[in-house]
């Protein structure tokens, strides 16, 4: 009997797994990946097949099975959307992210969302929500066409003749021009004029992003050293380091060409190559630069396309007919044949890693993938992740020794910019209320004298409360976990989230006695005001953050308006601080470097270090040498200090060791499980029990994993839900899932309906 598997698409948790079905005989050519339907209690419902094989009766019999019970497929609804690979992939999503099979498997299907059955003309069709394919009308002249003179009075068919003179047109494109054709082109039709015919219409609204390449006459010797690793890992000769390569670069330093190349060299060897890159970073520049290489190989993905255009970027890679993908992080699962390469670009950014479930992170599923699928992983950044630096030869992490590979300088030889170090606490006991320091105006003088450019940067990342000495820069912080207190203003009290300690807020700074305690945060718009007084009037202040960047395009209209402008400077929040490459930018300011340092989070140290390396590499890119001023409360702090020297291993020196202490990663794996709810009470119960069960199941297995918890999430209140959460800190390769999930599969519905989620490898733990 030859059988299928399928995944039904139904949600529940009963049918979270695979169901046989027969194959009949008029459907044998379906294949892996199909879209199926089946019946599910009397009525057609999608299915995806996931497994293909031949089995006696015998065979299913003793599996317990009884043929004369299975069912058979109703039909195919469509050609693959994805392979056996892909298969072992939704697996291990599944599992190692605690998530149902099919939000794993929906990750493979087109954009927009899942596809639905719908009757059709008395058939049962595949419906894409909101998009499908879209046909052009297209009309072009025949042979017959050069013959052809139109009567005297047909002066549109004589029109429309001239207009097609060059071959043929969209027949839309033809009615801007000419107004309405349709009864004219019948006309010429019957006539064996013209030809009218459906195309596929391929939507892509960045098309205008082409810019010529540019030829460099060669590598420097850290790129010519990157590229030679990352081919060798293409071609599956880096098995030692699992084919992975950690592109460790100084911004400017010319990753992107090692990337251009290696995709050259893999689409040679017939291979394709996905590249990830952080949403904000995906502009048209950067696009344009794979595009100038690559062409129409190239297809783009990411969430500012419409959903139409993304399923066409989307099917010209099923199709086959684009080689390269580009795209943020759901870009990873476009249907690639024969994939050679993965880039991660910026691979630090927390982007990766997505915030609701399915949970994943991208830079772990791919390097799954790539296992799976014996692709090379290539993952780049001019900071990378303390995780990811644990995983390289020699680094924390036992289990990996990834191929590490740095490149140390800039191709123009242009040294990093040097960092001013401002102390905030000492202007503000000097009498200056001003948000802008003496040193930071003046170097914003000095630009604007030379018709230079500036940056600045308004660290306003995270939504945490905390507390500030303005004169010393104290912060209270939790005496057992070492992460600041979040200020609850409800309460007037400061809470850990990591543990329960609470405390109320003191009405002196602990430290230096100064009543001067300030909740911190201060919003875009209020900066440029200050900004306009301090600055003379004809400098152009060019302002971006999450409100001036709202409309589509608004993004790169700011950046334009920028590029454009005769000196000027950009304010904006972390949306500023990658990938842009101007060259007449001299200065770059950080108003607030300590925003990020103080946040509750054990990462808070590491993303501030990266935050600052990272926008100091936007100044001095050009011929002019540039300059970078931090303003803090806390100038002592590593990864100030560390930023300020350009140099990582400073921050790393002290942050290792304290991670360690504290069982953090690289030193331990963070699984968080959050229990919500609308109502405070069964949302603590639920948690209560369920940190006592997963105490129990370890106590069973033998592990000495640390629980800390339950106590409320640090957003204790979101949206209504009252939020709670267990943090588990378990061994770096410790097989989480296998205490959770038996867990949460036993876990019966409650009556108060309230909610669990479980995020392995927790980015933050708000
Ligand atoms: P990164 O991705 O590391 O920030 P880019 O690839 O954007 O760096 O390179 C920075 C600049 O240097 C770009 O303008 C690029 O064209 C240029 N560049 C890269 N490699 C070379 C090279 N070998 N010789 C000269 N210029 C180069
Ligand atoms: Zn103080
Ligand atoms: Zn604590």
């Amino acid at each position: 009997m030859y059988l299928a598997s399928v995944i039904v698409d139904v949600s529940a948790r009963a049918l979270d797994r695979a169901f046989f079905y027969r194959v009949p005989h008029e459907l044998s050519s379906v294949q892996v990946g199909c879209a199926v339907s089946v019946d599910f209690g009397n009525r057609p419902v999608v299915a995806y097949v996931v497994g293909l094989q031949e089995l006696s009766e015998d065979d299913i019999i003793a599996d317990g099975g009884d043929p004369a019970k299975i069912k058979p497929l109703a039909g195919v609804l469509s050609t693959p959307y994805f392979d056996a690979s892909a298969v072992e992939l939704i697996r291990w999503i599944s599992r190692e992210y605690l998530c149902p099979l099919t939000s794993a498997l929906h990750l493979f299907t087109p954009p927009g969302g899942a596809p639905k059955i719908k009757r059709v003309d008395g058939e049962w069709k595949l419906v894409h929500p909101g998009v499908g394919p879209v046909d052009d009308r297209w009309v072009f002249p025949t042979a017959a066409a050069a013959q052809f003179v139109p009567a005297k009075t047909a002066a549109k068919q004589r029109a429309v003749l001239d207009a097609l003179a060059e071959g043929g047109m969209r027949v839309a494109e033809l009615t801007v021009e000419l107004g309405s054709v349709n009864a004219t082109l019948k006309a010429l039709e019957k006539r064996g004029v013209v030809r009218l015919e459906s195309r596929r219409r391929i939507r892509f609204a960045m098309e205008q992003s082409r810019r010529p390449d540019v030829e460099l006459d060669q590598l420097t010797e850290g790129q010519a050293g990157a590229l030679e690793a990352v081919d060798a890992a293409v071609a599956g000769r880096d098995a030692a380091h699992g084919n992975v390569v950690v592109m460790d670069g100084i911004t400017g330093s010319g990753k992107t060409e090692v990337y251009l190349r290696a995709i050259s060299y893999a689409l040679e060897r017939g291979k394709g190559a996905i590249v990830l890159v952080p949403e904000i970073s995906l502009t048209p520049q950067t696009v344009g630069r794979f595009r100038a290489r690559f062409g129409d190989d190239v297809a783009v993905l990411h969430s500012r396309l419409s959903v139409g255009e993304r399923f066409d970027q989307w099917d010209l890679v099923r199709q086959g007919e684009a080689h390269v993908v580009v795209g943020t992080r759901s870009a990873l699962f476009a249907p690639i044949a024969n994939l050679g390469l993965v880039i991660i670009d910026e691979e630090h950014e927390g982007s990766y890693k997505q915030d609701s479930a399915p949970r994943y992170s991208a830079r772990d599923v791919a390097l799954k993938m790539c296992e799976i699928r014996k692709a090379a992983l290539v993952l780049g950044s001019a900071t990378p992740s303390i995780d990811t630096l644990a995983s390289c030869e020699g680094g924390a992490n036992p289990f990996r020794s990834w191929r590490h590979v740095v490149l140390p300088e800039r191709p123009n030889r242009r040294p990093l910019p040097p960092v001013d170090v401002v102390d905030m606490g000492r202007e503000f006991s000097n009498g200056s209320r001003s948000m802008f320091s003496k040193t930071l105006v003046d170097a914003l003088m000095g630009v604007h004298e030379r018709g230079e450019k500036a940056v600045l940067l308004l660290n306003k990342r995270g939504f945490a409360s905390f507390v500030l000495c303005r004169e010393c820069g104290f912060v209270p912080t939790c005496p057992d976990c070492a992460v600041s207190l979040t200020y609850h203003e409800r309460d007037n009290c400061l809470a850990c989230h990591h543990c329960d300690h609470v405390e109320p807020v003191p009405p002196r700074c602990p430290r230096c006695g100064s009543p001067y305690l300030r909740k911190f945060g201060t919003g875009t718009e209020r900066v440029e005001a200050e900004l306009r007084q301090i600055v003379p009037d004809d400098m152009p202040i060019v302002r971006m953050d999450a409100d001036s960047t709202k409309g589509k395009g608004a993004h790169e209209r700011l950046l334009e308006q920028f590029r454009e402008s005769e000196g000027g400077i950009l304010l904006g929040t972390q949306m500023i601080a990658k990938g842009l490459d101007f060259p007449d930018v001299t200065l770059v300011g950080v108003i607030n470097a300590d925003t990020t340092l103080k946040l509750p989070d054990f990462r808070a140290g590491e993303r501030t270090y990266q935050l600052l390396e990272q926008v100091s590499g936007r100044a001095g890119r050009g011929d002019k040498p540039g300059h970078v001023v931090v303003q803090t409360y806390w100038p002592e702090h590593p990864a100030i200090r560390a930023a300020a020297a350009h140099d990582r291993g400073l921050f790393l020196e002290e942050e290792l060791p304290l991670r360690q202490e504290l069982l953090y990663p690289p030193y331990a794996r963070l699984a968080n499980v959050l229990v919500w709810g609308k109502r405070e009470q069964p949302v603590r119960k639920v948690a209560t029990e369920l940190a006592l069960a997963i105490g129990s199941a370890l106590i069973s297995a033998g592990y000495e994993w640390t629980l800390l918890g339950p106590s409320p999430c640090l957003l204790g209140k979101l949206r209504g839900y009252f939020r709670w959460h267990i943090l588990i800190k378990a061994p770096v390769n410790a097989d989480i899932s296998s205490i959770l999930s038996p867990l949460l599969a036993k876990r019966k519905k409650s009556a108060e309906d309230v909610r669990v989620a479980v995020d392995v490898d927790p980015f933050d733990l708000f």
